[in-house]
């Protein structure tokens, strides 16, 4: 008996699980776990919301003119290099069914965004992964692992779920080092966090200038629209002819647009985010060091923290989920003794730090 059979190399993807919601046995859970915006979405976008509601009959306009205008607008960007998605999520996907196949590689950091790998198998092509130094994506041993079948190059700027990234310089020497016929890709999904960084960049510069690089963003974070679907990337107009291509005609809903649109004027907002979270992400990180916990030097709107072990760090898993507290796993990004923890609210994050004093045995 034949049964249908999928393309070679789906069936060796380890499918995306995504941060846990629930603690049996507990109401009120504080979810940490997704990196998701500490205050959710702002009033005026659930507004938008509501009253795109009522078209939701209406296909959207698949070229979303106001969203990608908008976009344009505050960062100086040409509309038509402008490509949206249902998540960046989509986008990783649609630039790695378009430029590999079986045969190609694509490469990233060790401890790189687990999306990456799943769409370039899903794609047929073989993900490859280049050592980090100190938690931290490494230029020389990236270019290292570049061969003649080497595709598309990822990386996170911030990368999830280390925090760390690639200065402007290094991601310049990187890109210099890459052939021309390699894309690479910057994606700065927690761009709108990083603030007082000089030697940041979230890539939109070089995208600007290059043939070859794309720079990819979303509302899934600061925006508080990850339920929607919602990203964006610039890049050149050639690959966005690509792009446009193999997108689907309404991929991002009425709602998302509409919702989208309203989250991104509403600046006030955002800026009140970017403030909570400059200074949760610092009070975090002190006082998880203070612990004497391993804390690399990170910028997003989360923190990755190290334990002694692989034990410890379950046990803190176990702890927090004790008072209430959901963190992440990242076992399955290579750090087992790693916690992700998403900066939420002053309340939860003196929850969180209460929590692992008390497991540290600090208050003793
Ligand atoms: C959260 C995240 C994204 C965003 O994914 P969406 O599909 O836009 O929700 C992309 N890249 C990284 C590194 C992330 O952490």
């Amino acid at each position: 008996m034949t049964t249908p059979r999928p393309q070679p190399g789906i069936m060796n993807i380890a499918p995306y699980k995504g941060g846990e919601s629930k603690i049996a046995g507990t109401d009120t859970v504080i979810k940490l776990s997704s990196n998701e915006g500490a205050f959710g979405p702002s009033p005026a976008t659930v507004k938008a919301l509501e009253e795109a509601a009522l078209t939701i009959h209406r296909y959207p306009d698949g070229h979303a003119p106001d969203l990608r205008a908008a976009i344009a607008e505050r960062y100086g960007l040409e509309p038509q290099r402008i490509v949206l998605g249902a998540g960046s999520d989509e986008i990783i996907n649609m630039l790695c069914q378009a430029y590999v196949g079986p045969g190609d590689e694509v490469l990233y950091s060790e401890h790189g965004f687990l999306m990456y790998g799943i769409s370039a198998m899903a794609a047929g092509a073989t993900p490859v992964k280049a050592p980090e130094t100190d938690l931290k994506a490494d230029v020389d041993n990236l270019l290292a692992a570049v061969t003649e079948n080497t595709r598309l190059v990822f990386v996170a700027n911030p990368n999830n779920p280390t925090g760390t990234f690639l200065t402007a310089d290094e991601l310049q020497r990187l890109r210099d080092g890459l052939r021309d016929d390699i894309m690479l890709i910057v994606d700065a999904a927690y761009a709108e966090y990083v603030t007082g960084t000089p030697t940041y960049t979230d890539g939109m510069d070089m995208a600007r200038d290059a043939d070859n690089v794309v720079m990819t963003r979303t509302f899934s974070k600061m925006y508080g629209l990850g339920g929607a679907r919602l990203g964006w990337a610039y890049m050149p107009e050639a690959v966005a002819a690509v792009l446009n291509r193999v997108r689907g005609p309404f991929n991002v809903s009425v709602p998302a647009q509409a919702a989208g649109l309203a989250a991104f004027n509403d600046t006030a907002f955002t800026d009140m985010c970017r403030a909570h979270n400059d200074e949760w992400l610092k009070r975090t990180q002190d006082a998880l060091r203070q612990l004497g916990l391993f804390v690399p030097e990170g910028v997003g709107n989360f923190v990755l923290v190290r334990f002694p072990d692989v034990a410890a760090a379950e046990a803190a898993d176990d702890h927090l989920k004790s008072r209430g507290i959901i963190a992440r796993r990242v076992a399955g990004y290579g750090l087992p003794d790693c916690l992700r923890i998403t900066i939420g609210k002053a309340d939860e994050m003196e929850a969180v730090i209460a929590a692992l004093r008390e497991f540290m045995g600090a208050d003793t």
